[in-house]
């Protein structure tokens, strides 16, 4: 290998890991703040290490999840996108633009999961979960009633969601804040609706470490993991 060659490659690396730490950063700062305006696009770093999240996840599972199956969005993205106008747009704007295109399915469904796993990454955190405070916890009282009927509706959604998908907090029209679920790599976002938290409901998010429980992973999520700050940062004013 040339020393031209290694340079640029060094510079390019090191480009990538300061955009990807900007991005980490900037994901609390703005609502969606996904914050590289073009490809080639990095996997962001984890928001917290990779056992942070035991006993609820096991760091086996966030290893695969985010070292393996996140990665692989990100770089099949990349892949995609060689060459063409796709790689010169933000991550966001090639979900938006993509979707319901069947000629761009591969890059739209690539774009769409490294969307939601950086943003379901940011839905949890150590020692999370249970009742929000503030004004996130007025919002879910106003839209579901109290908090127990937003979890319980929030755990239904998640078992009834059909094969590999995702379940979201998000705030519809009028403010009012809906539970949505959505298929495979659909997200909200691309429909203009602001999304709040999601969790994954791809067995490849849980099956490490609840098999076939479901509804096991999702209720320890909601008790032990929800990032209720992350939820109040993206709400609309
Ligand atoms: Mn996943």
């Amino acid at each position: 290998m040339s020393s031209a060659s290694n340079s640029r490659i060094t510079r390019r690396r090191l480009m990538g890991t300061a955009l990807a730490a900007g991005s980490s950063a900037l994901i609390f700062g703005v609502r969606v703040g996904f914050s590289q305006t073009t490809g080639p696009f990095s996997l962001p770093p984890l928001p917290y290490a990779e056992d942070a999240l035991i006993p609820v996840i096991s760091s086996t599972t966030i290893g695969f999840h985010y070292g393996k199956h996140h990665k692989a969005y990100v770089d099949n993205l990349n892949k995609a996108v060689e060459g063409t106008e796709w790689k010169d747009k933000s991550l966001g704007d090639i979900v938006k633009a993509t979707f319901g295109d069947q000629r761009k399915t591969t890059i739209y469904n690539n774009a769409a999961q490294a969307w939601n796993h950086t943003f379901y990454w940011n839905s949890m955190r150590p020692s999370g979960g249970g009742e929000p405070a503030g004004i996130i916890a007025d919002h879910v009282k106003d839209s579901f009633g109290d908090y127990t009927k937003f979890r319980q509706e929030f755990a239904t959604a998640a078992v009834t969601q059909f094969g590999s998908g995702w379940v979201w907090l998000a705030q519809g029209p009028g403010k009012k804040l809906v539970i949505l679920k959505t298929a495979n790599a659909d997200t909200p976002m691309v429909r203009g609706t602001t999304c709040l938290l999601t969790c994954d409901v791809w067995e490849h998010a849980y099956y490490l470490d609840y098999q076939n429980r479901r509804l096991d992973y999702v209720n320890a999520w909601l008790d032990k993991l929800v990032n209720w700050e992350f939820a109040s940062q993206q709400i609309a004013a």
